[in-house]
């Protein structure tokens, strides 16, 4: 069965979804809005939709013809739009997500980030003018990877039209824009 419209999610019963080969875009976005996203692609489609429906997760996928095809995933949504953007748009809208826990999620591991509370310990991985702006940090528990406000994605924050990061630490000079920094080498 497909999940249908108006059931609407809180961040109490948070879906997680799993996204097949021809949706992984969509499903860094997902990421990026704060949902847990399972893809790889070292799996193929049928045991995708195995960990899908062990997980109870949302089997994302642009194949119209999946439950033809596959044993059908308990719970899954066709997604019409081709455009990556247009298809984030489409499955929030469809599923009436929230956006509220944008960027508390890596996007690479998929693991919740955690404030950091060591500015000092991460000059190898923060440039030292993010460290002296006093930006909240947080970082991925499983690759190290520490995010912060900068702006190698506010043109993807512009147009998925997720809300901006939480800045605790009351950014004075007006800048509404996010990034991340670089991972480990
Ligand atoms: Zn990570």
């Amino acid at each position: 069965m497909t999940p249908g419209a108006g059931q609407g999610f809180s961040a109490f019963s948070a879906p997680r979804f799993t996204v097949d080969h021809m949706v992984i875009r969509l499903g860094r976005y997902l990421r990026l809005a704060g949902y847990d996203v399972f893809w790889s692609r070292k799996f193929r489609t049928h045991e995708l939709i195995t960990i899908s429906n062990r997980d109870d997760r949302i089997f994302l996928t642009r194949n119209r013809h999946l439950s033809d095809e596959y044993p059908e995933p308990r719970h899954w949504l066709y997604v019409v739009p081709e455009h990556p953007v247009e298809q984030f748009r489409f499955v929030v809208g469809k599923l009436e997500l929230g956006l509220e826990g944008a960027f508390s999620r890596c996007v690479l591991c998929n693991l919740p980030l955690a404030p950091v509370t060591d500015p000092e310990q991460q000059l190898d991985r923060v440039p030292v003018d993010v460290l002296n702006r006093r930006l909240p940090l947080r970082k991925c528990p499983g690759c190290g990877r520490v995010y912060w406000k900068g702006s190698h994605v506010h043109n993807t924050v512009r147009r998925l039209g997720l809300p901006l990061p939480d800045d605790r630490a009351g950014n004075q000079d007006g800048e509404v824009r996010c990034g991340r920094g670089s991972g480990p080498t």
